[in-house]
């Protein structure tokens, strides 16, 4: 943890001098002016740190948002991911080609594969090629999306320890095996999906209960517990006052029995899916 602001970090450190802002703004399922305006507005909100992907079709939306806010682009932490048909030495190269031209940068702070696609059989290749574009300084880090602790294993036989995993955390979806491999094996987890779209647990006493002690919502609740629990979360909003609230986390902090009790929602039910058979 690099920075502290209130009772909390505000910032993990991803890799050797690149820290990355625990909260950072979803933008799929945003696209065109939509995502442009919410990218904009977020960041004059305070956020420094936004995800995109090659499949959302947003990069242009997303790049034209940070210019448009007027900040220096070196201020922004930027993610974005890319599909299987790069998982190769040469496609990774073009896919960072692809997408930093069209978000309109010259590097990226994280460039993740977005699925590993086991079928196909190349994302150890794709990570070697990721790899070296951060060893060239192209890319200040590197790291996977929804790959499963077989698939990680994969990684770590050919000498590739990733420094980061994306992968669908809320509290009925606390995926613990995923998480206790990421904890044994130093990999920094991001939640995605990190309200569970919304999902009925934001009503359960365990997360009321806080957010009426404390004045704050259940998403701020709930993104409290993410980011208190060692994970960075990227929740999407494109409304003005929900992406203040769900970056406005950093003063208070839960105690361990009511980390404990919103632990406690996790139905043991997997991810929406399964990465062995979806991927793109
Ligand atoms: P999410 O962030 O859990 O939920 C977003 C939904 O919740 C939106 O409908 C939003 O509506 C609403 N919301 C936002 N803040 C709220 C709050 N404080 N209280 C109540 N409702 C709130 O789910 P997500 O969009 O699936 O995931 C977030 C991001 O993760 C995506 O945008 C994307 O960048 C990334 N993602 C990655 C993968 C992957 O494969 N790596 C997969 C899925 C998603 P409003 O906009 O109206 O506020």
């Amino acid at each position: 943890m690099t920075s502290s602001h209130g009772t909390a970090s505000t910032t993990a450190e991803l890799a050797p001098g690149v820290s990355i802002p625990l909260i950072g703004l979803g933008t799929w399922p945003m696209t065109g002016e939509e995502a442009t305006d919410a990218v904009a507005r977020a960041i004059g909100n305070g956020y420094r740190h936004l995800d995109t992907a090659e499949n959302y079709a947003n990069e242009e939306a997303v790049g034209e948002g940070i210019r448009r806010s007027g900040i220096d682009r070196g201020e922004i932490f930027l993610t974005t991911k890319f599909n299987k048909e790069w998982h190769s030495r040469d496609g990774v190269r073009q896919a960072f080609g692809n997408a930093s031209k069209r978000l309109g940068t010259e590097y990226l702070d994280l460039f993740l594969i977005h699925w590993p696609n086991p079928s196909q059989g190349r994302f150890v290749e794709a990570a070697e090629a990721l790899k070296e574009l951060a060893d060239e300084g192209l890319i200040r880090s590197w790291g996977v999306s929804n790959f499963k602790p077989v698939h990680l294993r994969k990684l770590e036989e050919a000498g590739l320890a990733a420094p980061i995993n994306q992968v669908q955390i809320d509290p009925e979806h606390a995926q613990a095996e995923q998480l206790a491999f990421h904890r044994e094996h130093g990999i920094l987890t991001a939640a995605y999906s990190p309200l569970g779209r919304n999902g009925g647990f934001m009503s359960a006493p365990a997360v009321t209960g806080p957010a009426q002690q404390y004045g704050k919502t259940p998403g701020q609740i709930v993104l409290r517990w993410q980011v208190q629990s060692g994970r960075v979360a990227i929740p999407k909003s494109a409304n003005d006052a929900r992406q203040r609230e769900n970056l406005d986390i950093f003063g208070f902090a839960l105690t361990a029995g009511q980390l404990a009790a919103i632990d406690a929602l996790d139905t043991g039910a997997g991810p929406r899916l399964d990465s062995d058979e979806f991927g793109h």
